[in-house]
């Protein structure tokens, strides 16, 4: 077994594929960061200040595969012989090529849901077999966030098997997996939604649309937190359960909600220690220690960041939708029926934070309600009452120690843009988001603000002592995931 194994792999499938000339042994199909964090390698790229980086914290990470330069090496999957090579950040734009002589695939359906988490998975469960269904969901499995878990799940039991049961479609739902959704238009009675799949665009024409997708982790502020071996909880839980590697041999746990993590470590009995307020991390070209507020040192090589989860705003206000924050992250404004607008629902984690059994059954909620529109007998009020029993999640707002901090060192977004910099407009009494995106670019990288504009947001709000509700919040433009232009443009 390689030093981070946690489980035994198929031997049939070992293979060798080279790091900068380097034989490491991998798996045939597996994620290029997850063999080398097996193998013990952490750096794996350079950001534009020659920061060196790992797979865990900001994404995308780019590499040169066999001669050919700007290959995503976190979606990377391998096979034997691959040689690949480290590349700067900065050299790096992933594009989304689209094969211009294949035509374009085009579905009607009654329903488009955004989403495969327990919230789009609860929405299908209600709908199914009555209207037709595209199911649109970006990754490679269905169950969302709940997919990443081993530990049995409230209302759920072991999420695993509660997926299978959810996942046994009728024949009128179409499920579409690798597919991004890349934002609603209106056209006519429908509703547009294009969509990428490899290099093929899809476009998806529904009378209805459902945003059920879902939160992103929150990203902390603390001195090199974005060193190779800091990790977004997601992430931890990917390598853990999905591919049965440790982060670590001994890894630290940040953050207001540490429980998120533990019983997972607990399960495989990877050691921890639980560091409440980080200060800093070090080490040679990985973590080595996490220092604390109070100087406390702990030596380990992985830390991992569970500070709970805010929705993914993106998909709302491209959409049309208005926010509002409460409980510590902002929310969509919805309307009785759990619309930001007409034929426009929202469910699950999207709304508020709350346990996956909750989204499950806000998504049945929403089923009821889309039912009813197409005139079907429900009572979606008995899914109001179930949803009473659970109160969302309020998330403690953070506040980072700014004038202690060397700005420098803390990322607020992984495209280069410091804390420092970010500080620096703010200080100079610009309070304006929009202002502050164009001075620093902050949200205008790749992750298009998901990962932090919300800290963008709490910076603000700390330095000038405005509330965060009173924060214009900028809107997302499409698309609402990265690709290049020309898979959009002309069509
Ligand atoms: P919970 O938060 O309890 O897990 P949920 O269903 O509300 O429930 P997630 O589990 O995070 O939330 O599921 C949301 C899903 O939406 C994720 O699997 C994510 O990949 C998917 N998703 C998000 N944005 C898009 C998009 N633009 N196109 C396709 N899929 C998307």
């Amino acid at each position: 077994m390689r030093p981070l194994d946690l489980t035994e792999k198929d031997p049939s499938k070992k293979i060798t594929i080279h790091l900068d000339g380097k034989p490491y042994e991998a798996y045939e199909g597996e994620k290029f960061p997850v063999a080398m964090l097996a193998n013990g390698v952490y750096w794996l790229t350079t950001s534009t200040e020659g920061r060196h980086r790992g797979a865990f914290t900001f994404g995308p990470l780019p590499v040169t595969v066999n001669g050919v330069k700007n290959v995503n090496g976190r979606k990377l999957k391998l096979r034997d012989g691959m040689r690949i090579e480290r590349q700067r950040y900065d050299e790096f734009q992933e594009q989304v090529e689209i094969d211009e002589g294949k035509p374009v695939l085009r579905y009607v359906v009654d329903v488009a849901v955004i989403g495969a988490g327990p919230a789009g998975l609860g929405v299908v469960e209600e709908i199914g077999g009555k209207l037709t269904v595209a199911l649109i969901e970006e990754k490679g499995w269905l169950g969302g966030d709940m997919w990443l878990k081993g530990v049995d799940q409230e209302g759920f039991g072991n999420p695993r098997e509660a997926i299978e049961r959810l996942t046994d479609f009728p024949e009128n739902v179409r499920v579409f997996l690798g597919t991004t959704a890349l934002g609603v238009f209106d056209k006519g009675e429908y509703f547009l939604v294009p969509a990428v799949r490899g290099d093929q665009l899809i476009e998806f024409m529904a009378k209805r649309v459902v945003l059920a997708t879902g939160a992103v982790d929150s990203i902390m502020l603390f001195e090199n937190n974005d060193y190779p071996g800091v990790f977004r909880r997601a992430d931890a839980l990917e390598v853990i359960n999905v591919w049965g590697v440790a982060p670590g041999r001994k890894v630290a746990v940040t953050g207001a909600f540490p429980e998120e993590i533990i019983p997972e470590l607990e399960r495989w009995g990877i050691e921890y220690v639980v560091v409440p307020n980080v200060r800093r991390v070090e080490g040679e070209d990985r973590v080595e220690r996490v220092i604390d507020e109070n100087g406390n040192v702990y030596e380990v090589d992985a830390l991992i960041m569970a500070d709970g989860r805010i929705p993914d705003i993106n998909p709302i206000t491209q959409a049309g939708g208005k926010l509002y924050f409460k409980r510590g992250y902002y929310r969509p404004v919805l309307d009785g029926q759990h619309r930001i607008r007409d034929g426009i629902y929202v469910a699950g984690s999207a709304v508020s934070i709350k346990p996956h059994y909750a989204n499950y059954i806000e998504g049945k909620l929403v089923g009821a309600y889309i039912l009813r529109e197409f005139e079907y007998e429900r009572e979606p009020c008995i899914y109001e009452e179930k949803l009473k029993d659970h109160e969302p999640v309020a998330r403690p707002l953070p506040r980072f120690p700014l004038d202690a901090f060397n700005g420098e060192d803390v990322q607020i977004c992984g495209c280069g843009v410091t804390l420092g910099k970010v500080d620096e407009v703010v200080k100079s009494g610009i309070t304006d988001l929009q202002i502050i995106k164009r001075l620093t670019h902050l949200a205008m990288g790749f992750c298009q603000g998901r990962f932090c504009l919300f800290n963008g947001a709490l910076l603000v709000s700390q330095r000038s002592g405005m509330g965060m509700d009173k924060l214009d919040i900028p809107v997302a433009r499409p698309p609402i995931k990265n690709v290049k232009m020309k898979v959009v443009a002309g069509r």
